[in-house]
Order: C-alpha cells, then sequence, then structure tokens
C-alpha cells in the first residue's frame, strides 16, 4: 500500500549536466531562429525548458508570436542535438542519489515520480546516461504545461491512473534544488524537500521555507526519515 508519492526534480538535485546543455540549445537557436538570443547568461535554475526559450529569444529582441510560430521545430531541435552530442562524461550525478533512488525504490509503500522543467524526451536522455531513468515509472514535464505550478497537480493525476490510488497533499513529497520547486509543493500543498546541490546555497534555500533542507543526499537514512515524516502545515 502507498504511503507516499515523491516527486523528484532533475538538474541540481539528481544529476549536472555540464556546460554542453547551453550550447545545445544555443545551436538549436540559432539553426531555427537565427539567433540564440541570451542563451549564454540566462539563468535556467528551476524553469521550464519552454519557459527558457521564450525567455531568451524574448531577450534577443524576438516577438511572442514569431516564437510560438516556430516553438515546436525549436523543441524538436533541441532535443535532437541534446541526444545525438550528449555523452555519459557530461552528466554528473550528484552525492548520494544512487543510493537513496535504491532505498526508496525497494519499498513498497513509496511511489516515485519527476515533477521537472525537462521536455521529457531530454529529461529521459539525462537520467539514461548515468542508468537512473528506470527509477521513475512516470512524471510531469515542460511539455505538459507553460506554469511549472501546474506540473504537481498532473504529477498527481497520473500517479492516481497508474495507482488507483487518489493521495492527498499529505502523502506527497517534492523533491528539488530552488524556490521554484519548494513553490510548487506550496501550490499542492505538499510537503518540499528542499537540497542546495544546484546553483542555491542552504541559507538562500532557507529563506523559502522548505519542510526540510539538505546540503546534499549523502545521508540515505536521514533523507528517508524527512520523506515519511508527516506535513506538519
Ligand atoms: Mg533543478
Amino acid at each position: 500500500m502507498y504511503r507516499k508519492l515523491v516527486l523528484f526534480d532533475i538538474d541540481g538535485t539528481l544529476l549536472k549536466v555540464g556546460a554542453m546543455n547551453r550550447r545545445v540549445l544555443a545551436d538549436a537557436l540559432l539553426e531555427v531562429y537565427g539567433t540564440e538570443g541570451s542563451t549564454d547568461t540566462h539563468d535556467f535554475s528551476g524553469k521550464m525548458d519552454s519557459a527558457i526559450i521564450y525567455e531568451v529569444l524574448t531577450n534577443g529582441g524576438l516577438g511572442k508570436e514569431e516564437i510560438a510560430g516556430k516553438f515546436d521545430q525549436a523543441k524538436a531541435a533541441y532535443i535532437a542535438l541534446f541526444r545525438e552530442r550528449a555523452q555519459p562524461s557530461d552528466i554528473t550525478l550528484l552525492e548520494g542519489v544512487r543510493e537513496l533512488l535504491d532505498a526508496l525504490s525497494s519499498r513498497s509503500d513509496i511511489l516515485l515520480g519527476l515533477l521537472t522543467g525537462n521536455f521529457e524526451a531530454s529529461g529521459r536522455h539525462k537520467l539514461k546516461l548515468p542508468g537512473i531513468d528506470h527509477y521513475f515509472p512516470f512524471g510531469a514535464f515542460a511539455d505538459d504545461a507553460l506554469d511549472r505550478n501546474e506540473l504537481p497537480r498532473i504529477a498527481h493525476e497520473r500517479a492516481r491512473s497508474i495507482t488507483g490510488k487518489n493521495f492527498s497533499s499529505s502523502e506527497i513529497v517534492i523533491i528539488g534544488d530552488t524556490e521554484h520547486d519548494i513553490r510548487c509543493a506550496k501550490a499542492l500543498d505538499a510537503r518540499s524537500i528542499a537540497v542546495a546541490t544546484g546553483n542555491f546555497s542552504m541559507q538562500e534555500l532557507s529563506r523559502h521555507q522548505p519542510g526540510a533542507l539538505f546540503q546534499n543526499f549523502a545521508k540515505t537514512g536521514e533523507v528517508i526519515t524527512e520523506i515519511l515524516t508527516p506535513q506538519l502545515s
């Protein structure tokens, strides 16, 4: 019987991707729009891939309709280039992640899923390279909505259709490395667990009042205890 639905962010939480990701997006946008906009300097943390494309091209002077007109083409170009170029050496699995996923997936009372701003195809590819894709039977992705705060509801619905269980807010845990992930949990009244392995420090993350906060996932047992802790709101 499932007790918890645990939804993981990808970048900065499970793994880090080298500089190639930014280059891939820049090249895909150059190919489709003739400009990479502000890709080189833009802050990607915690944002949806779709929103990033709009933001960097808007900064490059393109109008919303112009961006929308070729959006599907740009998305396809980015995914194709990412799959073509990404090598296992471009991905760094973060400390304790494999042990944590092993421990969580061996429990019959926990359902694992993804809640990420990645497009599904490129996000799944990032997970396949270090061999952790199989831990996640389902997820909610940038393909599903424009607003990240919509994703918890979508993940919740998918979890229900897979298990037949309607998880209550207090049974849902959202794990990520940015304030966006914490806010996402609040949108569903779920528990958030923040981890400082991305671009934000413990101090910065604590300002957004996550349910629990870790430097990294080295201590598997402590993370699992926090996952199983009842949500106090
Ligand atoms: Mg992240």
